[in-house]
């Protein structure tokens, strides 16, 4: 008697012309093998009810059988409709890319935890590569808490929306010379976002994939604070080519900077990291910019950047003028102070190693 594995190797020699050349057994369309004495009994699995090339594929299911089976041994073909099994669950198949074709290279600000200024340092590195002449994009798709508009100056204005073919399309506000987009624009102001889980996750994708960015060197994203499933997800369907991570240079934040390494370097996210920006590096009172306070201690940032095999990016200190500015819209790099002059060297360092 003929094994099931000599039946499905015979039927790998029949291609479905319609996907791709591939073999019926490729496509999990053999549902049963039924060997008897005398007779070999296949079912095949079709998707639809009417589909066109049934026949064509049955016909040459049982040609394949006639060829190899030894003399004598009949060879019947059925079928039966059903489901397809879904494609490996990697992407959703409507998650559109379109939007992001121009843009050359997608970098997500990350932080472990919340408060470490990660906004502050994706929206004043948005400004100073700009500044640098870069065409520059920023996605805060800090979901919970979108501090954009009101780090910009640009809370109230509203996204206009255009339609192209059955798509629509939002254009970013523009200001300083980069395109913002944050869910902030479309939530009432101080009205809580109560988003959880995966309403979240799309709507943050939505507003990443949905916007006509158009052409871009940069385009940050602002990535909620913290490492969990809706982070791995938004790494994995937006083609980013890395991250940079935000911390403060206390010792309790070696935690949070653990598991923000973690993130981007597990296996199924497995993104380069291109360095760790050190906020409140140390106090400056404004009076006196030449003094430094290292409240936190010296070093912690550039500790943490060695322990974990990071280049320290930069490091920006606690000044009166950074908070400031981003509660009057006018991000802090836009001037020439010492913290918005390191702004400009991060960014500066941050293009030369992605090779902008
Ligand atoms: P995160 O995005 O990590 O939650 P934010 O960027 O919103 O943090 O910053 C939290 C608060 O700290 C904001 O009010 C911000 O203006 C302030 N802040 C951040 N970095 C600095 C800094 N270097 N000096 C002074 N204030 C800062």
């Amino acid at each position: 008697m003929m094994r099931r594995e000599e039946i499905l190797s015979i039927l790998e020699g029949v291609k479905h012309p319609a996907r791709g050349e591939q073999s019926l057994v490729e496509l999990e369309m053999i549902k049963d093998v039924e060997i008897q004495e005398g007779a070999v009994t296949v079912t095949l699995a079709f998707p639809k009810r009417r589909d066109p090339l049934a026949e064509y594929l049955i016909g040459s299911a049982r040609a394949a059988l006639i060829r190899h089976l030894p003399e004598g041994v009949k060879a019947e073909v059925k079928t039966v409709v059903e489901e397809a099994p879904k494609p490996a669950q990697k992407k959703p198949l409507d998650l559109d890319l379109s939007g992001l074709s121009e843009v050359g290279h997608i970098i997500g600000i990350a932080s472990g935890k919340g408060g470490v200024g990660k906004s502050t340092v994706a929206v004043n590195l948005a400004v100073a590569l700009a500044r640098l002449g870069f065409k520059v994009g920023l996605a805060d798709a800090d979901v919970y808490g979108p501090s954009v508009p009101t780090m910009t100056g640009t809370e109230g204005q509203t996204p206009q929306a255009f339609q192209d073919g059955d798509k629509e399309w939002i254009l970013p506000i523009e200001k300083y010379g980069v395109k913002w987009m944050s869910i902030g624009y479309f939530a009432d102001r101080g009205q809580a976002l109560i988003w959880r889980g995966p309403m979240a996750c799309n709507a943050l994708k939505q507003m990443i994939l949905q916007v006509a960015w158009g052409e871009l060197d940069f385009l940050l994203v602002d990535m909620p604070p913290g490492t969990g499933d809706i982070h791995i997800s938004l790494v994995q369907d937006i083609p980013m080519e890395g991250a940079v991570i935000v911390t403060t240079p206390q010792n309790v934040a070696l935690a949070d900077v653990e598991k923000g390494v973690n993130m981007f370097r597990n296996k199924s996210v497995a993104k380069p990291l291109f360095g760790l920006v050190e906020n409140m590096s140390w106090f400056t009172p404004e009076a006196h910019p030449e003094e430094r306070y290292y409240l936190f201690g010296r070093d912690g940032g550039a500790a943490m950047a060695a322990r974990f095999g990071l280049d320290l990016l930069g490091q920006i200190p606690i000044v009166q003028g950074i908070r400031e500015s981003g509660d009057s819209g006018e991000p802090a790099a836009l001037g020439s102070r010492p913290d918005s002059l390191a702004f400009l060297d991060i960014a500066r360092t941050l293009g030369s190693k992605v090779g902008a």
